[in-house]
């Protein structure tokens, strides 16, 4: 068993929609968080209830300056005195001072190391100065956190193909955004290539590039009035053959997945971990 921890990546929501994203990621001896939209009190208290521990953090980086990505940074990085790698546009237009912190800025496409973790962070397309997502690589297994994007493009399609798990955007049913109350402009900022990724955007690129050995994929920032959960999990449901679907709540944190090359599916007493193990790999 103790080999399959090796092999592993851990990976939960701590909170996922337009009031607060906060994403973890780790290994056995390091996590990173990509953006903490959440406030330091709520994303420690949810991490304790998983048996998470701050220490473990070395390291936060944020997708965009929009409030729901950055809302817990300061109060959460001044604490733990968290290395924020963060672009220089991004911080520009936030209003984050993050004073007396270690702030790193990054490039698209250029890796970053945090211990055994790496990050490799590449631009989006969104209404934001300048957004980025990111894939988290350790172990050989790649998370990808791919949400506020406003459509699919080349680098979100290639990425996506390399993921043995990811928090994958579905904002919008788009016939309830059609028959909802938002004011047209909003409807139109919603749905353009700088918005969000609907349901059927998603789908497709689920449908269409979902690698073999993606395991599991975690349906995030669906929107509070044009979505439900139960109507897009049974969509992607439908043709998720044997990747696990999951829908990231907006309110509290998912359990904690134990992401490692593999098929079986194990729950593990006390810890709320799901242990998805590989038929490929040894078992003794
Ligand atoms: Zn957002
Ligand atoms: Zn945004």
């Amino acid at each position: 068993m103790v080999f399959f921890v090796y092999m592993s990546l851990f990976i939960t929501s701590l909170n996922s929609g337009s009031n607060g994203n906060c994403y973890y990621v780790a290994n056995d001896h390091e996590a990173v968080l990509v953006d903490v939209g959440i406030s330091c009190r709520e994303t420690e208290k949810r991490m304790l209830r998983l048996g998470l521990s701050m220490q473990k953090v070395k390291a936060i980086f944020i997708s965009h300056e929009h409030s729901d990505h950055i809302k817990g940074l300061e109060v959460l990085a001044k604490k733990y005195q968290l290395p924020v790698y963060i672009t220089d546009a991004t911080l520009n237009n936030s209003r984050l001072n993050l004073c007396g912190l270690p702030v790193f800025t990054f490039k698209s496409s250029q890796p970053i190391t945090v211990g055994d973790l790496t990050v490799i962070p590449f631009s989006k397309f969104h209404d934001a100065a300048d957004p980025y997502s990111f894939v988290v690589n350790g172990n050989n297994i790649n998370i990808g956190v791919f949400t506020d994007i406003g459509h699919c493009c080349e680098q979100v399609v290639s990425h996506f193909k390399l993921c043995h798990a990811v928090f994958l955007e579905a904002n919008y049913d788009e016939q309830m955004l059609t028959q909802g109350v938002y004011p047209h402009h909003l409807k139109q900022r919603i749905r353009s290539n700088r918005g969000h990724l609907s349901n059927m955007q998603a789908l497709e690129l689920f449908k269409n590039h979902r690698p073999d050995f993606m395991k599991l994929v975690i349906l995030s920032h669906l929107s509070k009035d044009n979505n439900c959960p139960v109507l897009v999990n049974d969509l992607f449901t439908t043709h998720a053959e044997h990747t696990k679907v999951v829908v990231a709540s907006r309110h509290q944190e998912t359990e904690v997945f134990h992401i490692t090359p593999s098929f079986e599916h194990t729950q593990l007493a006390g810890h709320r971990v799901k242990v998805i193990t590989s038929k490929q790999t040894t078992l003794f």
